[in-house]
């Protein structure tokens, strides 16, 4: 196994999409095994050392950013084990790109749907991080697909996991059985989580409680994921999908509450004579004005003086398409669609181009930060749905008061935006932070959560502290002590160093 210890071969492992300053190790770990991630736990558990977990470190809270220990980085467990496409599942190890696992499920006809927009990122990652993106409206987060898991937890036993097998119900031990026999007895926690459609707020927990969703989203602070097994869809035959401009937001608001509440209801009960083509969604993807305007930048054919617009998809086949459209055409028309600059496409070449529009926004953003050599100031609560107009026009309100650069963008089918505040200057970053704290609290006094999908890392634990409150922190934090007795993986991330 190969380890490096000079600055020059570490730096590149030292940060993440975060720009978190500050970050340093002693030494970097290239495991190509997991008897080598065992060794390297069990020698850091019994001196202490700590251990940052990396993926591919497209990751925006600074979650695989070592201060300190070592770093193990997964890149070189990457190997995809198997695709059974009779079964439509698939294994393999941590460290495969997300976009090569796509594009091996599609050449053998099947299909993954987890999408969080930055396809270079590792499918440990995703798992460590319960990923999701703009396609979770219809297909839900990465937890929806992990079926098995194989960890090597902190003291450098092995855990095998599949989904129903640690099922525990209300006021039940929860014992895990690592593969030396060694029994790992946890507490499962009692909080109730917030009624929203994604949140990755916290370790996980429902009722009952399958243990193996304690470690999805678990951000590298409970043990390292060293193979994944996978649950995969048929491929969809085929995808009608647009970008869709509006003049009014209101018209765009109407559109999208009746494009939701129609797919909720019609993938519930699909109605018996509509042969499949009923109308519903895979993703409703938010851009207001001032994201238009930025993406403009990159793609100029973008229409002026729009007040935003809506990136849908919906899955056809030869059979349901001419119905398909049609169900589409009717909303288009009532919500007020300006049809004629509006963009629609049916072939995998244009659904590229705008899915590189929807990419080009977050990008710009980032570089538009680092131009200003300020930090970007990005939201990722979520409210539940009842809420969300509320929240949306008191964000709106509220950036607009305050004179900043901003611009909302997102998942507004699961009620998920990005409201990206662009300070020019330290004045304005005050400011910025300031008016995100609000939004916090506006968020959870609403019962939302504090992170919909990027995470907690080292960037959001105060404002998981103020979700949680201390007594359900704590109960996290036993978990935690329960797999983790010395606290040496991922440190920092999740809960403040003062709780070790
Ligand atoms: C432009 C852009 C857009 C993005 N859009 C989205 C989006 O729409 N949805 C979304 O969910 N995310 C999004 N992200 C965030 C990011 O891509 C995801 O969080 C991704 O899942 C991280 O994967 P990674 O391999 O880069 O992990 P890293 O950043 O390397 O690590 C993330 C965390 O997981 C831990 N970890 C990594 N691998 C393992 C492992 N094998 N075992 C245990 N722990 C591990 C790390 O310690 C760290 O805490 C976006 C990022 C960018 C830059």
């Amino acid at each position: 196994m190969q380890t490096k210890t000079q600055l020059e071969d570490l730096q590149n492992y030292l940060t993440d999409a975060s720009n978190m300053p500050g970050g340093h190790a002693e030494r970097l770990f290239l495991p190509e095994t997991a008897d080598e991630i065992s060794e390297i736990l069990r020698e850091a558990n019994g001196r202490k050392i700590p251990v940052t977990i990396s993926g591919a470190r497209t990751g925006t809270v600074g979650g695989a950013i070592p201060f300190g220990g070592y770093v193990i980085s997964l890149e070189r467990l990457d190997r995809i084990i198997e695709i059974d496409k009779e079964n439509k599942t698939a294994v393999l190890e941590p460290g495969v790109i997300l976009a090569d696992l796509q594009k091996a499920a599609e050449a053998e006809g099947v299909f993954y749907p987890p999408d969080p927009t930055e396809w270079s990122c590792q499918v440990g990652g995703t798992v460590a991080t319960n990923a999701s993106g703009s396609r979770s409206f219809k297909y839900g987060s990465t937890r929806n697909y992990v079926e098995r898991l194989k960890i090597v937890l902190a003291e450098g036993d092995v855990l095998e996991i599949r989904r129903g097998e640690y099922v525990f119900d209300d006021g039940e031990p929860l014992e895990l059985v690592a593969k030396s026999g060694r029994r790992i007895a946890l507490k499962p926690p009692s909080y109730v989580r917030p009624n929203v459609r994604k949140n990755v707020s916290g370790y996980f927990n429902a009722h009952p409680f399958d243990a193996i969703d304690l470690f999805i989203g678990s951000e590298g602070t409970l043990g390292v994921i060293v193979e994944v097994g996978l649950r995969l869809l048929e491929k969809p035959k085929g995808l009608f999908s647009g970008i869709v401009f509006f003049e009014e937001s209101d018209d765009l608001l109407s559109f999208v509450e009746e494009s939701k509440r129609l797919s909720f209801e019609n993938r519930k009960n699909p109605p018996a004579d509509a042969g499949g083509s009923a109308l519903d969604a895979s993703l409703i993807e938010y851009f207001d004005d001032r994201a238009l305007k930025f993406i403009s930048e990159k793609f100029p054919e973008t229409p002026d003086y729009m007040a935003g617009a809506i990136f849908f998809e919906q899955e056809t086949t030869e059979e349901t398409e001419d119905r398909l459209f049609e169900a589409w055409n009717e909303l288009f028309e009532k919500h007020n669609v300006d049809i004629e600059r509006s963009w629609f496409t049916m072939t995998e070449q244009d659904r590229e181009r705008m899915r590189a529009f929807r990419h080009a926004l977050p990008v710009s953003v980032n570089e538009r930060v680092v131009r200003n050599k300020q930090k970007k100031i990005g939201t990722d609560m979520a409210v539940p749905d009842e809420r969300f107009a509320g929240f949306l026009k008191y964000q709106k309100e509220m950036l607009d008061a305050s004179a900043i650069d901003y611009v909302i963008f997102g998942h507004i089918g699961d009620c998920h935006l990005h409201a990206n505040l662009l300070p020019k200057n330290e004045e304005e970053a005050g400011r910025s932070r300031h008016i995100y704290g609000r939004f916090i609290a506006q968020a959870i006094m609403l019962g939302g959560c504090v992170s919909a999908e990027h995470g907690i890392g080292k960037l959001k634990r105060k404002y998981l502290n103020a979700m949680m409150g201390e007594r359900y922190l704590n109960e996290m934090i036993e978990i935690k002590r329960a797999l983790d007795p010395n606290f040496i993986l991922g440190r920092g991330n999740v809960f403040d160093s003062k709780y070790m």
